[in-house]
Parts: structure tokens; C-alpha cells; sequence
């Protein structure tokens, strides 16, 4: 038997998935690892960890599924995309944590290179927006800070990575420094139409050439690990960021498809093809994949608040038990009564991007109960991705067909219907909700020839269901009144500098 071995390395857990010529899942390892909150709005995580975890959860799927190293056609990597971290090359020792996506420190950094009106180079060669997000302004701030970093970089010693390339390294003992096309994307540092590095952006954030990967396509054989890592080597044939990578699994291969991932927060990407569109409309440009010599691109937007307000209303509120209740207590009423729900809790991310937003409850009468506020709760995720998908669909010039969905809350049949309502367009739930792994495995199939070409694939995304639109476009229009004036009033509540 022979099987495809999907590293998956996430933000709060390192997973590995086996999966088989039918994109069947035969084994999943998970194991969750420490985050370090060192200061207020700062996130680390400790690279050997993220490697031990990684390595002991691999081992541990083959152990599931009952196979040896001899029996894996390929390696795939998806990873946490953003976080940042550097090693010594000599010594393989990083020089300090990992600085998460999630970890705003660099913020005055990026207001600093804004008000120097900065901005627009940085968008038109990456595609981004100067946001301490992207892994840019963390690599600046490791070098500036950490007392031996200049000097070791100077002499050469040092290595960039991401998570991917962290991870490409120490499989292959120290042997490769390379990063995939989709993972360079998100750095700040790379051109997405050139595809290289570019040097005006690396002289600007002061940061050498030589710490970085060499960057590769996202399916083609990097390397082999080394052989005393899994008793026998194995080839190392795909690596993408993990929304690309869920872009890929949900087979989302041509211009018009989008996919959405309901977790903790969300991540649409829409497939642009061949194009990579400039957004006018606050959405990031990226590259989804690159294939042989064909790169594609996506546009893409994140909202920071959508499964969490669900556990808002568990935590916070204590109205529900677990997340899964929601849905009964939301059905329990027929509409929302009127009320809408602003999950602002971070400030509101695309396509608004306003900081300064907070979170309200509007419309609320003596007849407003738990159940409408748990209903405008899930209502305002689907609200949100709307508001995305209107900003896609207006910068792409396209109408969405279908959009496919995945994630934790991807399993409330309540909440995908009212997206497809709002959305007037079906919404496709399939039946491996494993699509970041999914995707990675794919890539490094194609590779390999354990899948023949892309077509070999297509045939294995398969429907669990399907939701049609059950209202009128009309209706939808006085909905979405409501929720747009309840996000006006949500914008802009804080005053810039208060806490
Ligand atoms: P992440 O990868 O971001 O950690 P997951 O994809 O695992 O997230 O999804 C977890 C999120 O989904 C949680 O925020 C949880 O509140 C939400 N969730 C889980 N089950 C449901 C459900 N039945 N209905 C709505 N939301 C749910």
C-alpha cells in the first residue's frame, strides 16, 4: 500500500494526516503545543516545539495506519502561514521564538512606513497591505532587537524561514533552505508578479538576501528527509500555506471558484487564474499555488471574528453549553427578530479593516430573547462573509457560482442555509472537511505521480451537501439593511489612542 503523508502545522496544533490513492483518510495524529503571550498583543511559540510535536505526531499516524516509511509515495507541508522565525544555518539553533501572525508588535513599524507613504509599493509588488500580519516587519524587528542578529547576518549565518521552511530544514538535517511560492507571498519581501525577491522592499525593512529561502514551486520533489528521521528517506514533494492549501484540497482550480473556511475566524479565496488583480476594495492579492511553470492567483480576505463569537456565547454569555447547541437554540425562533450582532471584538478585518470597531447588539425590544441573540450571532458570520464576497466579486468583475465551505462551523446546516439565502448562489459542504491536508497531499502527489494530473483528482472532491437558496432576492435586501446599519454604528466606536 502506498499513501500520501500530510504535515499539517497549525497555529495551535501540529496534525498529520495519511491519506490514500482515493483521498481517503487511513490515519490523523494531532498534538496541541504551547502559546506565549510575553507582553500584551505579542505571540510566540518555541520552534523545537513545533518541531518535536510535528515529528511525534508523523510517527505516531504511521504507527495508526500500520506503515513505514517505505510505504510513503511523498511528503506534503502546510503550515500557519506569516510566523516568523530565524536560525543559526551553522548550528541549526533558532535564535529565538517563532513571532505569530497574530502578534501585533510591529504595528508601530508598519504606521511608521505608512506615514512615509510606503504603502503603495509595498501593495502594487506584493499584493499586501503594510500590516504586522505579514512576516516582513517581524523579520526587521528580530534583527533590530536581537543583540547578535546583525552581526550574525551580516557574516551570513543566519536563516529566515517560515514555518514551512523551518520544518524542510530539520526533516532534511539541516540540508535545505527553501520556501514554496504561496508561503513567500505572504512575507512583504517577495514580488508575486516577478516572483522573486525583491530588493527595493528588503532595502527598506534593512534586511540581507542572504537569510533568505530559496523559493520553489508548491509540487516538486524539494528534497529527501533524512533517513534516520522516519527509518528510511522520503521524498518531500509539495509545501503551501494553509489556506492555499485548503483552496487546492477543496479544488478550487479554476478563475471564479472560492472557497471559505469557518473556524475561529474565516478565509475566503477567490481563484483569479493566471491574473493576479490589484484589489480596490481592501482585500490582499496572493499567490495560490504554482504548478510546473503555471503560477495562479487568488484574492483574498480575513475576518477575525466568526466561530469565536460562537464561543462568546458559551464563554462570555453562558447561554449555550457547547458550540454545537447554538443551533437548536437559534432555531428555536423563526428569524431574528429584528436583532443583529457585530461580532467587532478585534476591530473589524476585510474588507473594513477598522481597527477602532467594537462589538454591539442592535434592535433589541421587550420580545428580544437568548435565541434571536444566538441567531443574529450565527447570522453575523454569514453577514461578514457576504460583505468579503461583495468586495471579490466587485474587484474580480466576476459573479461567484458556488462557493465552497470547510472549517469547525462549516457543520451548522442553520448557518450555511442562511449563507446561501444571503448569497442568492448554492453553497457547497463536502464530504472532507480535511481540506488543508488535503491539499498539501495533492501537491506532493501530483508531484511524485502517486495522482497522474489534476484531472486524476477532481473526480475525488466529493458533495455531503448542497444548500440552494430558499428566500427572495428582495427579502435578502431588507435583511442585509439591518445589518449594515448595525455595522455602521459598530464602526469607528473607539477613539484612536484609547485602550
Ligand atoms: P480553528 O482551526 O480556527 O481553531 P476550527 O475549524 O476547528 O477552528 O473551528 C472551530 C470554531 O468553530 C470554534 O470557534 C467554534 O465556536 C466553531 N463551531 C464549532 N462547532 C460549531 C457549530 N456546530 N456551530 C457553529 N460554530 C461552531
Amino acid at each position: 500500500m502506498k499513501v500520501i503523508l500530510a504535515l499539517d502545522q497549525g497555529t495551535t496544533s501540529s496534525r498529520a494526516i495519511i491519506f490514500d490513492r482515493q483521498g481517503t483518510i487511513r490515519a490523523i495524529a494531532q498534538k496541541e503545543f504551547q502559546q506565549i503571550f510575553p507582553k500584551p498583543g505579542w505571540v510566540e511559540h518555541d520552534p523545537s516545539e513545533i518541531w518535536v510535536s510535528q515529528v511525534s505526531v508523523a510517527a505516531e499516524a504511521m504507527t495508526r495506519a500500520n506503515i513505514s516509511a517505505k510505504n510513503i509515495a511523498a511528503i506534503g507541508i502546510t503550515n500557519q502561514r506569516e510566523t516568523t522565525l530565524v536560525w543559526n544555518r551553522k548550528t541549526g539553533e533558532p535564535i529565538g521564538n517563532a513571532i505569530v501572525w497574530q502578534d501585533r508588535r510591529t504595528a508601530p513599524i508598519c504606521d511608521r512606513l505608512k506615514s512615509e507613504g510606503l504603502e503603495p509599493i509595498f501593495r502594487k509588488k506584493t499584493g499586501l497591505l503594510l500590516d504586522s500580519y505579514f512576516s516582513g516587519t517581524k523579520l526587521h524587528w528580530i534583527l533590530k532587537e536581537n543583540p547578535d542578529a546583525k552581526k550574525l547576518a551580516e557574516q551570513d549565518k543566519l536563516a529566515f524561514g517560515t514555518i514551512d521552511s523551518w520544518l524542510l530544514y530539520k526533516m532534511t538535517n539541516g540540508k535545505s533552505h527553501i520556501t514554496d511560492v504561496t508561503n513567500a507571498s505572504r512575507t512583504l519581501l517577495y514580488n508575486i508578479h516577478r516572483q522573486e525577491w525583491d530588493q527595493e522592499l528588503l532595502e527598506i525593512l534593512g534586511i540581507p538576501e542572504s537569510l533568505l529561502p530559496e523559493v520553489r514551486s508548491s509540487s516538486e520533489v524539494y528534497a529527501e528527509t533524512s533517513s534516520d528521521l522516519l527509518s528510511g528517506a522520503v521524498p518531500i514533494a509539495g509545501i503551501a500555506g494553509d489556506q492555499q492549501a485548503a483552496l487546492f484540497g477543496q479544488q478550487c482550480t479554476s478563475p471564479g471558484l472560492a472557497k471559505n473556511t469557518y473556524g475561529t475566524g474565516c478565509f475566503l479565496l477567490l481563484n483569479t487564474g493566471e491574473e493576479a488583480i490589484l484589489s480596490q476594495n481592501n482585500l490582499v492579492t496572493t499567490i495560490a499555488w504554482q504548478i510546473g511553470n503555471k503560477t495562479e492567483y487568488a484574492l483574498e480576505g480575513s475576518i477575525f471574528i466568526a466561530g469565536a463569537v460562537i464561543q462568546w456565547l458559551r464563554d462570555g454569555l453562558g447561554l449555550i453549553r457547547s458550540a454545537s447547541d447554538v443551533e437548536a437554540l437559534a432555531s428555536s425562533v423563526k428569524d431574528n427578530g429584528g436583532v443583529y450582532l457585530v461580532p467587532a471584538f478585534a476591530g473589524l478585518g476585510a474588507p473594513h479593516w477598522d481597527p477602532y470597531a467594537r462589538g454591539i447588539i442592535a434592535g433589541l425590544t421587550r420580545g428580544s430573547t437568548a435565541a434571536h441573540i444566538a441567531r443574529a450571532a450565527l447570522e453575523s458570520i454569514a453577514y461578514q462573509v457576504q460583505d468579503v464576497l461583495i468586495a471579490m466579486q466587485t474587484d474580480a468583475n466576476t459573479t461567484l457560482t458556488q462557493l465552497r465551505v470547510d472549517g469547525g462551523a462549516a457543520v451548522n446546516d442553520l448557518l450555511i442555509q442562511f449563507q446561501s439565502d444571503l448569497l442568492q448562489n448554492p453553497v457547497v459542504r463536502p464530504k472532507t472537511l480535511e481540506t488543508t491536508a488535503l491539499g498539501a497531499a495533492y501537491l506532493a502527489g501530483l508531484a511524485t505521480g502517486f495522482w497522474k494530473d489534476q484531472d486524476d483528482i477532481k473526480s475525488q472532491w466529493q458533495v455531503d451537501q448542497e444548500f440552494t437558496p430558499h428566500v427572495s432576492p428582495e427579502q435578502v435586501q431588507t435583511w442585509r439593511k439591518g445589518w449594515e446599519r448595525a455595522l455602521q454604528r459598530a464602526q469607528k466606536w473607539q477613539e484612536e489612542g484609547e485602550d
